[in-house]
C-alpha cells in the first residue's frame, strides 16, 4: 500500500492525525485555508515543520560550538545524506551526526506533546519516506508529498475553504520559515551573519552537489556546507506541482514567513 492510501485509510478509520505542514506550503496552498482543510479531513492538530527547524538549528549550533575545530555538511536533505552514504562514503564523517532534520524534529515534538497521535510530514519530498522508515522508525511517521496530499483531498472531495480563525496548534512565526529556500538554515540560525565570509557555503541543485561535497575536503576554509539537492533548495522538491518560477515560489514562501502569526 502507497502512503496515499494509507492516509486514506487511517482517515476513513478517524485514526488521530497531526499534520506537520513544511514550510515550502504557501507555494501551493493559502494560510490559513490549508489548516481548514487539513480539519476538514479529520487531522486532530496541525503544526508547522519551522518548529522542528528551529531546534534543528539549536542542535547545530551546539554542535559547531562544542566543536570549534570540525567541519560540517548539513543533513536535513535526506537525498544528500544518501548520496554521500552510498556514493561517497569517506564524506561521512563531515554529516551533523545527531542533529534532527526539521522534519524528524517535529515529530518528536508532536510524540511528545501529543501522545498516541500519529505524525504525518505534508512537503515536498519524496525521500523523506526512506528518512522516516529507514532512519526513524520508531517514529512512525507517514510521508506525503504536497501532490498526494491533494489526491487525498480529492477523494473526500474537499474543496478549497476558509476559516479566517483556524491557526496552527504549533505555529513557529520566524526565519525558520525560509528553511525551504536554499541557505534558509544557514540564514536562520544566524550563521552567515555570525562566521566570517567563506566560511559558509550555500549549494543547490543536485548538478553541484557532488562537486561542492568533494572540494569541501581541500576547501579548509568552509566551516559548513550548506547543501540541499533540488534546484533553490527545498521549493523546487518533486512533491511540488507548480506553474511558479523559482522567484515565485520564494516570494510565497517570504510574504508567509513575514506574517506574525
Ligand atoms: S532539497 Fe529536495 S531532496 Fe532535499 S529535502 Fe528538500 S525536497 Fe527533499
Amino acid at each position: 500500500m502507497n502512503e496515499t492510501d494509507t492516509l486514506i485509510e487511517l482517515l476513513e478509520k478517524k485514526a488521530k492525525l497531526t499534520a506537520m505542514v513544511a514550510p515550502s506550503f504557501p507555494i501551493i496552498f493559502g494560510y490559513p485555508t490549508i489548516i481548514t482543510m487539513l480539519k476538514k479531513l479529520g487531522f486532530t492538530y496541525t503544526v508547522e515543520v519551522a518548529s522542528g527547524a528551529k531546534k534543528t538549528n539549536e542542535q547545530l549550533l551546539k554542535l559547531l560550538q562544542e566543536n570549534p575545530n570540525s567541519r560540517y555538511i548539513t543533513s536535513p536533505c535526506p537525498t544528500v545524506v544518501r548520496m554521500i552514504r552510498k556514493q561517497m562514503p569517506r564524506y561521512e564523517k563531515y554529516l551533523t551526526k545527531n542533529v534532527d532534520s526539521p522534519m524528524v524534529a517535529t515529530a518528536k515534538i508532536v510524540r511528545e506533546k501529543f501522545p498516541g497521535v500519529r505524525p504525518v510530514f505534508i512537503g515536498p519530498c519524496i525521500v523523506k519516506k526512506l528518512e522516516a522508515t529507514e532512519d526513524f522508525p520508531e517514529l512512525e511517521i507517514l510521508v506525503v508529498t504536497y501532490n498526494e496530499l491533494n489526491q487525498v483531498f480529492k477523494h473526500f472531495s474537499i474543496t478549497e475553504e476558509t476559516n479566517p480563525y483556524d491557526k496552527f496548534d504549533i505555529s513557529e512565526p520566524g526565519l525558520t520559515r525560509l528553511y525551504p529556500i536554499d541557505g534558509g538554515l544557514s540564514h536562520s540560525s544566524g550563521l552567515t551573519k555570525s562566521f566570517t565570509q567563506g566560511e559558509v557555503q550555500i549549494v543547490s541543485n543536485w548538478n553541484n552537489c557532488q562537486e561542492a561535497i568533494k572540494n569541501f575536503e581541500t576547501n579548509t576554509k568552509v566551516r559548513l556546507l550548506d547543501i540541499l539537492f533540488c534546484d533553490g533548495g527545498c521549493i523546487g522538491g518533486p512533491g511540488i506541482t507548480s506553474p511558479l518560477s523559482r522567484e515565485e515560489r520564494i516570494e510565497k514562501v517570504k510574504t508567509y514567513a513575514n506574517q506574525s502569526s
